[in-house]
């Protein structure tokens, strides 16, 4: 794609960089058919290659973007189904992450949605105040009907439907070091995740149970922050360096200390971040090479697992499993085969789901930014999931958990739920009192 930056604007670095990304694109459009918002809307504009053109538009002039121009930055999910297809190799995730940055800078967004995304970056970063929200959500909860008709009732109505899906009881968050069990095998850091540790505390406690089993000793650091994803695509990049600055620093404290083989995430969206952080930090000088050591030794729980082999299943396996993918896993990281071979080698039948490179509509804060879309998207997903015809579905993300659960009542559990289960851990509660499709026991 031809461009025409300043030589002023080519001085700044984001700028030349994005220059150079949309440089990249042919126009060829290819794009197009695998995203999901273009699927659903059938507007160019809402299309990767409108987008790019919009940004070219934008970034080129160094024009304070217009409103329309914004919805259809903000109808973008940053799923990276575009990246997967491009056969020119775009870089889009870098190109959007310096639009939604550029745009948080220049543009007044309406008072309401200013406030509803700064609340968003506040709570869900925060387990302290995360907590108190699901506690007022479950207070507001019986008003939900009189709720949706308030201006910017629909964000609300989705909060609440969200944070009404079932979690299993878990403890309080843990932080600290869990000794591996027989002859140590290794040694890794255990992102617990800043919405994790209270939504999906559950699926941190199933990853310590499911390492040590394995000869992993676990250590999780106290002083550990949110990896900065959510504020990221939120367009507060200060912040979000300002989370990868503080995370690096307690991991090379770690990995100084004592060593560390990786640090294990069991959150597909946060390990996206932190395998780039060596990206996000890439021009400060203090930072740019611990935060590049940290991205390597960054690995998704299944990356990690699959290298290191896993014990053989203990329990009765062969159950149908329908394995989502998310968009982070699969076009973020380009992480497809470990989790299917580590169900696989354990003796479960794993369906993928038709359309399986469309997202769910999870996508971090897009559930509640953009309620329409993201129902639609999981309602597709749910319909498809449905095909065929799981005994569980199962996925290795916290967001699309909740997403998916939240129009379903198939049981849904995080990878390592089912592993820890298999491996000689306890059910997860989501598949208590599920009854075998194969086998002849009951999940009981
Ligand atoms: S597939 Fe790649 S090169 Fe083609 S229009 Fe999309 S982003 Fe541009
Ligand atoms: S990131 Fe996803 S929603 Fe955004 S343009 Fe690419 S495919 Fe479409």
């Amino acid at each position: 794609m031809q461009t025409n930056f300043s030589i002023a604007a080519l001085a700044k670095p984001p700028m030349s960089e994005s220059e150079s990304i949309l440089r990249a694109c042919v126009h060829c459009g290819f794009c197009t058919a695998t995203c999901p918002t273009y699927l659903l809307l059938g507007d160019e504009l809402d299309s990767p290659r409108g987008r790019i053109y919009l940004i070219k538009d934008m970034l080129e002039n160094e024009r304070v973007p217009s409103a329309p121009v914004v919805a259809h930055i903000d109808h973008c999910l940053s799923c990276n189904s575009c990246m997967t297809t491009c056969p020119s190799g775009v870089d889009y995730m870098h190109l959007i992450d310096h639009a939604r940055s550029y745009i948080e800078q220049t543009h007044q967004r309406p008072m309401l949605d200013r406030a509803t995304r700064r609340a968003l970056a506040s709570i869900l970063t925060s387990p302290r105040r995360l907590r108190a929200s699901l506690l007022a959500a479950s207070l507001a909860r019986p008003f939900k009907r009189l709720i949706a008709r308030l201006p910017g009732g629909k964000r609300l109505e989705a909060m609440l439907a969200l944070s009404a899906v079932r979690r299993p009881p878990s403890s309080s968050p843990r932080s600290g070091t869990f000794a591996a069990h027989g002859v140590r095998r290794g040694r890794v850091a255990l992102l617990s995740g800043c919405a994790q540790s209270v939504l999906g505390a559950h699926i941190n406690e199933a990853a310590i149970r499911l390492l040590t089993r394995h000869g992993v000793e676990v250590v999780v650091p106290q002083d550990e922050a949110c990896c900065g994803a959510l504020v990221q695509h939120l367009g507060q990049e200060e912040r979000a360096l300002a989370a990868a600055r503080h995370n690096v620093d307690v991991w090379m404290r770690e990995n100084e200390a004592d060593g560390l083989d990786a640090i294990v995430i069991t959150t597909s969206g946060c390990g996206t971040t932190i395998k780039d952080y060596g990206h996000m930090l890439r021009m400060d000088a203090a930072y740019a090479n611990k935060a590049a050591r940290v991205a390597g030794l960054a690995k998704d729980v299944s990356e990690y697992l699959d290298e290191l082999g896993i014990l053989p299943a203990v329990r009765e396996t062969g159950q149908r499993v329908a394995y989502h993918s998310a968009c982070s896993m699969q076009h973020g990281q380009k992480l497809r085969d470990q989790p299917r071979r580590l169900l696989r080698s354990l003796g479960f039948l794993v369906q993928d789901v038709p359309e399986g490179h469309i997202c769910c509509g999870s996508a971090g804060v897009y559930n509640v930014l953009q309620p329409e879309i993201a129902q639609r998207l999981r309602d597709r997903k749910i319909v498809n999931i449905e095909k065929v015809k799981p005994w569980a579905i199962v996925a290795g993300n916290l967001g699309c958990i909740t997403q998916i659960s939240s129009g379903t009542a198939m049981p849904m559990v995080h990878l390592v739920e089912l592993i820890d289960w298999a491996t000689g851990g306890p059910l997860p509660a989501a598949l208590e009192g599920r009854q075998w499709t194969v086998g002849v026991e009951a999940a009981v």
